[in-house]
């Protein structure tokens, strides 16, 4: 079956292949096609079509479009742990990280579905006799959605439930690390009943494939969660034809651990607490808390326990119950880290 989806559908693209590899043992999960520069004009000509349609996507009711959001939900659910079990061969995360994955992700879509019906516009006294102003919410557009390899699926939620709730079409271009489990959302909002053109997903790395899209003067908006250096490229490339930009990129976030919240909570939940902000995931968290600031009274026997515990962490297979966690992503970022310690 062809990976990429345009036009309601499903080819293999003129790029070629790749194999999306397993991080626990490098062995290959599946081999992808790839997108050429023809699917990009073709997945862009499409979301095009279906959101300049006046009959279309956009000008559907409101809930008719949070129906399909909350089947998608559904349709999640049916299939959890296949899903999961995708998610942790791609990522190398644990199963149970992957579950809770797919529950956070079905959240999304209802949240988006829920927010889509009870958003359709209010209007507001704006304290002029025989005025009244409406707010209506209109979509942007077509939406180029780029993701990362931490939370593959999450992420590509945050950005495709919300767009589809507001009557966006889109052309989805995941990570090339993880892009499985993306390809299987989108089946799912085929089979969920998203019109043709209205989701796209075309596979391949950032410069073949997301350097084009964040180009493309028929693209709209760009929302991209990555690197900062990536986030500063997309930024300029959609300078020339004055898209909307969101990034999320790189953090690195404090973790503070005052005395008295040792003696509030206790010193086992504030060592558990801060492994885990750091740990999830093998630490390849946005939001992790990479840095720990702990105030000098109790910081020597919080960071020994912290380093006794780290130390234990088993990490192994993802499909291994008795893995507290995965392996990182690949061996390219494997090496970055070492480089990183290294040089600290
Ligand atoms: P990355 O920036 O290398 O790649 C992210 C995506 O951008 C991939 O799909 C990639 O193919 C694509 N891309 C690469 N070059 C491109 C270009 N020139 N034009 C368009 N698209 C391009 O990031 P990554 O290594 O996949 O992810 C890790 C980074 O993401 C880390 O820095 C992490 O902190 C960050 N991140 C941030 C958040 C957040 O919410 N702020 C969440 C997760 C990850």
């Amino acid at each position: 079956m062809p990976n990429l989806f345009v036009d309601g559908k499903w080819t293999a693209g003129s790029g070629g292949t790749a194999d999306v590899l397993n991080p626990f043992d490098a062995s290959v999960v599946e081999t992808v096609d790839q997108a050429g520069p023809d699917d990009v004009e073709a997945a862009v000509a499409a979301a095009r079509a279906a959101f300049d349609d006046p009959r279309g996507w956009r000008a559907a009711p409101v809930a008719e479009r949070a129906g399909v959001l909350r089947r998608i939900a559904d349709l999640l659910q049916r299939d959890k742990e296949h899903i999961a079990r995708v998610e942790t061969l791609d990522t190398g995360k644990t199963l149970v990280e992957s579950r809770i994955d797919i529950d956070d992700v079905t959240a999304v879509f209802r949240y988006y579905a829920d927010l889509a019906a009870t958003q359709e516009g209010r209007t507001v006294d704006i304290g002029v006799p025989h005025v009244l102003s409406r707010i209506a919410h209109e979509p942007v557009g077509v939406c180029v959605l780029i993701t990362p390899w931490n939370y593959p699926l999450l992420q590509l939620s945050w950005k495709l439930a919300p767009a589809l709730a507001a009557g966006c079409t889109c052309v989805i271009k995941p990570s090339e690390v993880t892009p499985l489990t993306s390809v299987l959302l989108v089946r799912l909002a085929e089979e969920a009943g998203v019109p043709p053109g209205v989701v796209n997903i075309l596979l391949g790395t950032g410069p073949s494939v997301g350097a084009p899209l964040a180009e493309h003067g028929g693209v709209d908006m760009v929302s991209f969660t990555g690197g900062l250096a990536t986030g500063q490229a997309i930024i300029r490339a959609s300078a020339a034809t004055v898209k909307r930009v969101a990034v999320e990129l790189g953090g690195k976030n404090p973790n503070i651990v005052f005395a008295d919240a040792v003696d509030g909570v206790g010193f086992e939940t504030v060592v558990d607490n801060a492994l885990t902000a750091v740990f999830l995931h093998s630490g390849q968290v946005c939001s992790a808390g990479a840095r720990l600031i702990v105030e000098e009274s109790v910081a020597d026997a919080v960071v020994a326990e912290i380093a006794a515990r780290a130390d234990a962490i088993r990490i192994g297979n993802g499909l291994d119950p008795a893995s507290q966690t995965g392996p990182l992503v690949s061996e390219a970022h494997r090496a970055k880290i070492e480089d990183f310690v290294a040089s600290a």
